[in-house]
């Protein structure tokens, strides 16, 4: 079964930009999949439009099964997204943070509790728990982004640009983190620009480019054309 099955999807914002010209682009559940193209390509927009914040202007997305026309609620909680910019309350605790997210999502507050000292000791954030988001360095914020978007157990997990302006070091380290949670099970979807970050870790690629799929096909059989 698919993780996610997109069909003629075409966004056209309101300036009149076309940012999607029919994207049909499948991800196998279990998969390792990387969307690459240049800025303005359209990755964003897709994932925007995935994650049910940007309205699409035609196609369909379904989400393990779950039309996100017809079936939004349950196909929004198949998915964990990591966006680009950190994009939590500052001020608050990294546990706050993630017993706050799972709430949204319906998540039991004591349940909430046992999953935020499984997801942060994973992520290496556990001894932080009672620290305010603030005062961590930036590869803290970005692994607590990634433990707040697994607090409610997405299938699905998506990251648009995650190594964007990270050190060399702390991209390896998120490399090792992100292959070890597809190990247990996890889809992942990223975007990237970097040829190289889809190469270390992703088994299928799409490439994107002007609101176009222009490539669909398997890590391995790409770099061989190269
Ligand atoms: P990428 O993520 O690959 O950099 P985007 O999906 O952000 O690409 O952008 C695709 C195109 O849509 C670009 O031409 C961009 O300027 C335009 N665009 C993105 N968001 C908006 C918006 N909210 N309003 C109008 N145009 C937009
Ligand atoms: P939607 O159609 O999904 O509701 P909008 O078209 O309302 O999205 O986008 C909101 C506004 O954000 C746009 O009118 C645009 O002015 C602005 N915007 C945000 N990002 C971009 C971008 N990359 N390029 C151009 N405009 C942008």
């Amino acid at each position: 079964s698919y993780a996610l099955e997109i069909k003629d999807l075409e966004k056209t914002y309101k300036g009149g930009v076309k940012a999607l010209r029919g994207i049909d682009l499948e991800v196998e559940e279990g998969d390792f999949y990387a969307l690459l193209g240049p800025n303005g390509a359209g990755k964003s927009t897709t994932i925007g439009i995935v994650t049910s914040l940007v309205n699409k202007t035609s196609g369909s997305v379904k989400v393990f099964g779950y039309d996100i026309d017809s079936d939004l609620t349950r196909a929004k909680q198949q998915i964990g997204l990591v966006p680009q910019e950190f994009n939590f309350n500052s001020f608050e605790t990294v546990q706050q943070i993630v017993v706050n997210q799972a709430g949204y999502y319906g998540v039991p507050r004591k349940e909430a509790l046992i999953r935020s000292e499984k997801y942060l000791k994973q992520s290496d954030l556990w001894e932080k728990r009672h620290v305010r988001a603030r005062m961590l360095s930036g590869g803290m914020k970005r692994r607590l982004m990634i433990a707040r978007a697994l607090m409610h157990e997405p299938r699905l997990l998506i990251l648009d640009e995650p190594t964007a302006g990270v050190d060399i070091e702390l991209r390896r380290e998120m490399w090792e983190f992100l292959r070890e949670l597809n190990a247990s099970g996890t889809t992942i979807i990223l975007t990237t620009h970097y040829l190289e970050e889809a190469e270390m870790l992703c088994r299928n690629i799409g490439i994107i480019r002007a609101g176009e799929l222009i490539e669909d096909t398997s890590m391995k059989s790409l770099l061989s054309k190269l």
